[in-house]
């Protein structure tokens, strides 16, 4: 514990997020990028899917749709989802899984709810996390991690007022198992009402938060913070005296490269846009069967 030697980072910026409607239709609030705040290097976008009461029969998803030079973290909070991929990479998340997706070179994809979902309907709520991939590694193999909930990390306080989900990185001496290509973090934290926290985050990582319920000393219920590169650590607390906080706190070391980004493609330059778009034009991203 180095607690004595931080400096608490000071809050940046504050921005709410907008609502949108993506894939086929579902309902998403989007931390970033949208008009008020671009990217936060290395990442690409945040989205909070709903949550959403589904009706029994309701199809609504991501049908098939390609991806190059990133990475897509899904992480799930409530229903269940179905991934499929052109290279016959099948898997079903449930609530507190996690599906770390290198896209790297290429492939095509779909994230639906689960058969079994559709059927019964219910509530749905998850993330999408972008992360950039430096140059080096926008055309490796396609590679997943997929965690079920039982073997994420998780580590709390001593009176357990604090309570942390490790998806990558580290906290309170738990390491993720998640492997990333440059520093990331990224910790679900849950607060109960008057609890604090103090989370480690290296200067020369950017970093932000997320509000998922509840509120914060700094932000509110769906509202993004981004923190200034000013300290190497960040103060969480809640301040409500009955609701818990439950919040994303994410960081991760900026990669400094130009970014060339059109829809589900994110390269370094606009030949390389092209190539992507050429290669899956003509199918070398496979096909789901
Ligand atoms: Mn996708």
């Amino acid at each position: 514990m180095k607690n004595v030697l931080t400096k608490q980072r000071s809050v940046a910026r504050i921005v709410p997020s907008m609502q949108a409607l993506e894939g086929g239709g579902v309902l998403i609030h989007r931390a970033f990028p949208i008009p008020a705040i671009g990217e936060i290097d290395p990442f690409l976008l945040l989205d909070h899917m709903g949550p959403l009461e589904m009706a029994p029969g309701e199809q609504t998803g991501f049908p098939e749709h390609p991806h190059r030079g990133f990475e897509t973290v899904t992480y799930l909070l409530e229903g269940e989802m179905e991934h499929k991929d052109s290279f016959g990479h099948r898997g079903l998340l449930s609530p507190g899984d996690v599906q770390w997706m290198t896209a790297g070179s290429g492939l095509v994809h779909s994230e639906m709810p689960s058969a079994g979902f559709i059927q019964k309907g219910g509530r749905l709520e998850g993330f999408q996390l972008w992360v950039n991939l430096p140059q080096r590694d926008k055309m490796m193999e396609p590679r997943y991690q997929e965690l079920a909930s039982a073997s994420i990390p998780v580590g709390q306080n001593e009176d357990g007022s604090v309570r942390v989900r490790v998806i990558a990185g580290e906290a309170f001496g738990k390491e993720a198992r998640i492997e990333t290509r440059i520093p990331i973090f990224y910790l679900h934290y849950t607060l109960q009402p008057g609890a604090s926290v103090e989370v480690a985050a290296p200067v020369e990582l950017n970093a932000f938060a997320y509000i998922i319920k509840g509120e914060s000393q700094f932000a509110k219920e769906r509202q993004l913070a981004v923190f200034a590169k000013d300290g190497d650590s960040i103060a969480l607390e809640n301040p409500s005296s009955s609701q818990p906080l439950d919040a994303l706190v994410i960081g991760g070391r900026p990669l400094g490269e130009p970014v060339a980004r059109y829809g589900p493609f994110v390269m370094n330059t606009k030949a390389e846009l092209a190539q992507a778009f050429e290669d899956y034009r003509l199918g070398r991203m496979g096909r789901i069967r």
